[in-house]
């Protein structure tokens, strides 16, 4: 159970005699953290990334299913896995847990086998979850982030500019004379092309926000936050400077190897419309390509 290993545990019990035999049964499965109260497992998760949290029904300070209601709303849809934990023996306990969220229900006195063995198969659950989520934001040819991605990325990072006052700068790339270069060279060179042209793209950024995606066929995007213009401007053109001396060939183009053309926009949002900032950029592009293609335009209005 090796993808197992790498999780990351919460263990919520105020009974240390349950939080030693917990950690004895997962200690091999995962990386283990303990909480003895609902506020300290909810200052915990604010923290940290669980991949499962193991939780005690009744805790000294407020009982494990508002803890649980409070998990799903804190976390929204990171997925994380609640199991109850309890020795409460009601009738409707384990349907509440349920209902309040939790994947599962363990009662004390805990069997060790069925511990380890539940909270194995949990464990799997999130990360193929967390495995197919992160393949859903990504671009299958290039591996850089698709469109889906870039949209959602770009939303968040214009609310963070708006509410900072600070400026978002995008680059729209385009491949010139692309449709030629796969009607004379074929689209398995084309591919190979797309690929060489991500990767560039994806090798020159280096701050934490700032994002390459594959926004459609041979076109590429990249969101620069708090760049100014005269920033996002000079890395259009030093990119489009490298793939021109990269010389990959392309025996139709007129400068006879890969081009890129550029468009540049940035702005200091004030309104919610991010589309906006698209636009912008993809006019500087259509100007790039009128002026004779391997240029940077950036948008002026
Ligand atoms: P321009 O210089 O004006 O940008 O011309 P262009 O030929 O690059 O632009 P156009 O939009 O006419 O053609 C884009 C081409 O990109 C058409 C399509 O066959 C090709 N294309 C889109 N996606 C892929 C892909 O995944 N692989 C390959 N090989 N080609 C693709
Ligand atoms: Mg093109
Ligand atoms: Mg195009």
């Amino acid at each position: 159970m090796n993808t197992a290993q790498a999780g990351r545990i919460l263990i919520v019990d105020d009974d240390p005699i349950v939080i030693r035999v917990l950690a004895s049964a997962l200690g091999n499965y995962a990386t283990l953290m303990f909480a003895t109260s609902g506020s300290e497992a909810l200052e915990m998760i604010k923290r940290h990334d669980f991949d499962v949290i193991l939780l005690d029904a009744t805790l000294p300070d407020q009982s494990g299913y508002d803890i649980c209601k409070k998990i799903s709303s804190q976390l929204e849809n990171d997925g994380v896995q609640v199991i109850f934990v309890t020795g409460r023996t009601e009738i409707d306990a384990e349907t509440r847990a349920l209902s309040y969220g939790a994947v599962d229900f363990i009662r004390k006195p805990v069997s060790v086998p069925v511990v380890q063995a539940r909270v194995r198969t949990h464990l799997t659950l999130k990360q193929r979850t967390d495995q197919l989520k992160l393949l859903s934001r990504i671009d299958g040819l290039t591996g850089v982030a698709n469109r889906g991605e870039f949209e959602a990325v770009l939303k968040r990072e214009w609310a963070t500019a708006r509410r900072q006052q600070t400026t978002l700068s995008l680059v729209f790339f385009d491949i010139d004379h692309f449709k030629k270069l796969n009607d004379s060279l074929g689209h398995q060179i084309g591919d190979d092309r797309l690929r060489a042209v991500a990767q560039l793209l994806a090798s020159a950024i280096s701050r934490g926000n700032d994002l390459v995606a594959r926004y459609g066929g041979e076109e590429f995007v990249m969101l620069l936050p708090g760049a100014p213009l005269s920033w996002a401007q000079s890395m259009a053109e030093t990119l489009v400077g490298k793939i021109y001396s990269e010389n990959l060939p392309h025996p139709k183009s007129p400068f006879e190897r890969i081009t890129l053309s550029a468009g540049v926009a940035c702005v200091m949002p004030d309104d919610d419309q991010y589309d906006s900032l698209i636009e912008k950029a993809d006019q500087a592009l259509y100007k790039a390509k009128t002026k004779g293609r391997n240029t940077v335009v950036s948008y002026t209005p």
